[in-house]
């Protein structure tokens, strides 16, 4: 039997080619690939500066660092996401600070943001789970209203638009990642983006082992850059993020026209902020009774799916550090036990959609 995987990642001939001259040049660690991939990003998402690092975590760790987030301070963020939003919290002695998320976006609200806000907040960090954006005009004005900056986790993101405008060119500062699974890849890899000067380039001396000038370290570094072997395969797939996002869209249209009614089977909603998602994951919600046995039963059938991130907030380290339990954020928690997430790559036909859905309904219907 065929499995039909969740994922599968797209690398081409002109991907290697890419790779090849670089290596061939000699110069493979950060240069003239880097500065070329900065400048096509920043074009391409409207963003002021963009700025690369060695992956997404690294480039949330050298923005909170860069806003001088430290022991003492608290930084607001989901529970569903992924880990490394709240690591890069821990990694500068500061608090993640877990919170819900709405359980129809699986986004956070300014409200569920608001009421978690202390005099120790000292940044918000909204994630755009899945790739679809937070309601950004709302999250920015609170943080603009309260004093505390406002972090965009645009991992997930690359592509999409909230009200025609590109993630990278709305929120003053955010991160990419381009993770194997993301929307295009590096590998390994990041990108900062923000509007503000001064801090883009309190950003690269941070990246860069706190260096000012050569051999010259005015602050508590890292070695968080990009290569140009990295760089070089970014500049072309971010060439294709056009025809991505808009395959992917197109594999989300079969599917809710394969699911629409189907019993028992809830599809992502899309508010009317998003103009454009870019579907990292499309996301279906099932009772959660049955959730693990529809998993089992497709797995049966050759279909590979995953769970979402599990909620940080019950991992088996910040339990212990925190003594959190999965009641803590019940909506968050009911909300990842619906969840499951169904193929979606580039080159997944209109026939395997079919089947995916088909035996998606049937496997409902088996257990429930
Ligand atoms: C992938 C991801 C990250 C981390 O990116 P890496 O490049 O893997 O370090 C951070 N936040 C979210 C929401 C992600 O999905």
């Amino acid at each position: 039997m065929d499995i039909i995987p969740v994922a599968n990642v797209v690398t081409t001939e002109e991907d290697a080619r890419a790779v090849y001259e670089v290596v061939k040049s000699g110069w493979i660690s950060k240069g003239k690939k880097v500065d070329a991939f900065e400048a096509d990003f920043a074009r391409v998402v409207g963003a002021r500066h963009a700025i690369a690092v060695s992956n997404g975590t690294a480039a949330l760790h050298v923005i909170l660092a860069a806003l001088g987030i430290g022991p003492g301070d608290e930084v607001v963020l989901p529970s569903l996401t992924f880990i490394s939003t709240a690591n890069a919290v821990l990694y500068l002695g500061a608090t993640p600070v877990l919170v819900e998320c709405a359980p129809d976006t699986y986004n956070v609200t300014p409200e569920i943001l608001e009421a978690a806000v202390t005099p120790r907040t000292k940044a918000l960090v909204p994630v755009d789970m899945n790739g679809m954006p937070v309601d950004y005009n709302a999250v920015l004005a609170l943080g603009e209203r309260l004093g505390i900056p406002v972090v965009s986790d645009s991992a997930e993101s690359l592509g999409a638009s909230y009200k025609g405008r590109r993630i990278g060119g709305v929120s003053p500062i955010g991160f990419f990642s381009f993770f194997p699974n993301k929307t295009v890849t590096t590998g390994e890899g990041g990108m900062i983006t923000c509007s503000d000067d001064a801090f883009a380039e309190r950003c690269r001396v941070l990246l860069n082992q706190g260096q000012e000038g050569r051999y010259n370290h005015v602050a508590l570094g890292f070695n968080y850059r990009m290569t140009d072997i990295a760089a070089a395969l970014g500049i072309v797939q971010l060439s294709r993020l056009d025809s991505i996002v808009a395959e992917k869209n197109n594999i989300v249209a079969a599917y809710r026209e394969f699911l629409a009614d189907a019993p028992g089977v809830s599809l992502p909603v899309e508010p009317a902020y998003v103009t454009q998602h870019s579907w990292y994951m499309f996301a279906v919600q099932v009772d959660e009774a049955i959730r693990d046995a529809v998993v089992a039963h497709l797995k049966d059938k050759g279909v590979d799916t995953r769970l979402s991130f599990p909620p940080i907030h019950n991992q088996p380290y910040y339990r212990e550090r925190f003594g959190s339990k999965a009641e803590d954020l019940p909506v968050t928690w009911r909300t990842w036990r619906r969840l499951i997430n169904l193929p979606i790559w580039p080159g997944l036909t209109r026939e395997q959609i079919a089947y995916v859905a088909a035996t998606l309904k049937e496997a409902v219907a088996a257990c429930s």
